[in-house]
């Protein structure tokens, strides 16, 4: 019997890399994670997954990648990691560059002199178009990144682009905002989520937000897994934009979180506060995903106020 496919997924302790691990797990892949030492959230995912096997290492240290790449021997790279926020890019934007774009070309080049080929797959954002001139954006958009993170990921995305013109099997996949009862509280969905429910509950007296005007494409992070997937796996490689095409307000997402706890008017508990507006923002960041539903078959499974529903439900449950 031939050896099961082997998959190595960086970034395994977050939202994305928990409900990968247990796609690729239920199918029959065996999962190997890159955690950095001490990550407090490798035991969360070892409960919940607890076939997975943990490697540790870290994207700032090519030698430990290379270690890593070694003892697992994937067929799949799945690069998750990376500085996944926004805002806590504009706190460390160097450190932010040599993880999320440096190690991106760490991890490729130690897969390449492994065996190249290894398929790999780069976890890229929506955040790479910056203020596009178009919306939405598609994979001709040109990149225009306006953040630390978005322009971190720009290198990430074209280095792929560069790994694929060697002949590798390297895609890059431009996820927009993808959400789930998963997401740390520092995301907007996840603290507006959990105020709303604590609220509503006697637990928190007011809910803190910056710029509630932004508009943008949430949907439902296992979709966007499941997109990674079939991206990596389809025979010819090439680049796709995940997202619902469906742009909503902050404003809109609090309207709806507080109406599934049955506060209609909630002018009275949210309170905007200019340390959480950001330098630089995206007034609108929206994708176009005709290639991946024409090409892989991928549309996204839940609509807003089911998305807005479930981590809202989750919260009140916690
Ligand atoms: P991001 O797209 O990865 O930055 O995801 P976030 O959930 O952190 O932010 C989405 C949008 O919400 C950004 O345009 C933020 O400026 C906006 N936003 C407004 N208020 C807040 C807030 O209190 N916290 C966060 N994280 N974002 C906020």
């Amino acid at each position: 019997m031939a050896a099961p496919r082997s998959a190595l997924v960086t970034g395994i302790t977050g939202q994305d890399g928990g409900y990968l691990t247990e796609q690729l797990l239920a199918e029959g892949t065996a999962v190997h994670g890159l955690v950095t030492p001490g990550d407090p959230l490798a035991a969360e995912l070892l409960a919940r997954s607890p076939q997975v096997q943990l490697h540790e290492g870290d994207l700032l240290d090519e030698a430990s990648l290379a270690a890593v790449v070694a003892a697992s021997a994937p067929d799949e790279v799945y690069n998750l990691a990376g500085i996944s926020s926004v805002a806590f890019s504009w706190e460390q934007p160097v450190r932010t560059a040599d993880i999320t774009a440096l190690g991106a070309g760490r991890l490729l080049e130690v897969v390449r002199q492994h065996d190249p080929a290894t398929r790999f797959v780069q976890a890229s954002s929506g955040e790479v178009f910056g203020e596009a001139a178009v919306s939405p954006q598609d994979e001709s958009t040109p990149l225009r990144p306006n953040s630390p993170y978005g322009a971190a990921k720009a290198y990430a995305h074209h280095l792929v682009g560069v790994y694929r013109g060697t002949g590798m099997h390297a895609v890059s996949v431009l996820l927009y905002n993808h959400e789930s009862p998963r997401r740390p509280p520092a995301f907007v969905t996840r603290k507006i989520t959990r105020a709303a429910a604590r609220i509503s509950q006697g637990r928190q007296d007011e809910l803190v937000l910056g710029n509630m005007d932004v508009r943008r494409d949430w949907g439902w992070a296992p979709d966007y897994v499941d997109g990674l997937v079939r991206a990596l796996r389809h025979d010819e490689p090439q680049d796709y934009v995940l997202a619902t095409g469906q742009a909503h307000t902050v404003r809109d997402f609090v309207t709806a979180a507080f109406a599934r706890v049955g506060i209609e008017d909630w002018s009275g508990l949210v309170r905007v506060d200019p340390a959480f507006v950001r330098p630089a923002d995206i007034a609108v960041l929206v994708g176009d995903a005709t290639r991946a539903r024409e090409v892989l078959g991928w549309s996204p499974t839940v609509a807003f106020d089911e998305l807005v529903a479930r981590m809202v439900e989750a919260d009140l449950q916690s």
